[in-house]
């Protein structure tokens, strides 16, 4: 599932890319994936220009001229892919498959937007993503941002602000407490096995049993783990086909994710894969010890 680095990505690619550009066509090809009627989303959104590409959380916010967004969950599968064949540009990030590369529509496609010459697919395999266009007061009252905690990356999210957020999941594994959107936001699976083996910290460690300490490496691993994924770019086309042109490199930041039966990068002990929070969960036996 795209975290906040890959929707991070999204987001800056295309505010490079598409920002200033106009609406200039619509296609809905599943209609769920862009509920109402395509022709009065299309009379809304025609001529539009797109001001700003930003998120909350793993939500998209593309804001239009006129007090209009476009808010887009990419869910399990979504992506978002810019093509420009009169510039030759091409840019895709979400989630990691072959639909970022190559040329689309494809069988994936769910939603079009045409920008002049250029066009953005939103692709999304398993269906369960979706875009909404809402005006300001609208995307105000979505339960989703309302409910949402603080962002990672912001200044106001102190080791105490972000220990007592914690602590309101007690009860939880610390691996549950973190992937609860409400507590913070943007940390999915990934992320949370990540920062909790660079925290040195078992996933299925209770909240109440943690120190201080413990949150503020917490905060500081997670921080720093979801930088380097932003740095490399998420799971974007760029890193999707690496340096020999083969597919599918994108994880390779990643200490523990994906790594069971490969040598822990701090012990060498050998990283292995359990069950924490309902989730696949990966960890190093000796450097996240549960007691
Ligand atoms: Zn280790």
């Amino acid at each position: 599932m795209p975290e906040l680095p890959e929707v991070e990505t999204v987001c800056r690619g295309l505010q490079e890319l598409c920002a200033k550009r106009s609406i200039s066509g619509l296609s809905v090809l599943w209609h769920k994936s862009f509920p109402g009627d395509p022709a009065a989303t299309l009379a809304k959104l025609a001529g539009k220009t797109i001001r700003t590409v930003g998120r909350r959380g793993k939500l998209i916010i593309i804001n239009l001229e006129g007090g209009l967004h476009l808010a887009i969950h990419l869910k399990m599968t979504g992506q978002l892919v810019f093509a420009d064949p009169a510039s030759g540009a091409h840019f895709g990030a979400g989630h990691p498959n072959d639909s970022l590369v190559d040329s689309l529509p494809d069988r994936s496609t769910r939603v079009i937007f045409e920008l002049g010459s250029a066009r953005l697919y939103f692709n999304d395999q398993r269906k369960f993503g979706y875009i909404l266009l809402l005006d300001s007061a609208a995307l105000e009252q979505l339960p989703f941002l309302q409910n949402l905690g603080p962002e990672p990356f912001d200044p106001l999210l102190d080791d105490q602000t972000f220990a007592k957020r914690m602590r309101r999941r007690k009860g939880t594994s610390v691996k549950a407490a973190l992937l609860d959107q409400t507590v913070i936001a943007g940390v999915g699976n990934i992320y949370a096995d990540e920062c909790l083996w660079g925290a040195q910290l078992h996933p299925a460690r209770l909240v109440a049993t943690l120190n201080d300490a413990d949150f503020a490496r917490i905060l500081a691993a997670l921080r720093q783990v979801l930088q380097l994924s932003i740095d490399q770019g998420g799971s974007s086309s760029r890193n999707y086909v690496n340096a020999e042109g083969k597919r599918g490199a994108y994880l390779d930041f990643a200490a523990v994710f994906q790594r069971q039966g490969k040598p822990c990068r701090t012990c060498n002990d050998t990283i292995i894969k359990t069950r924490v929070a309902g989730r696949g969960t990966h960890l190093c036996p000796s450097c996240q010890i549960l007691v």
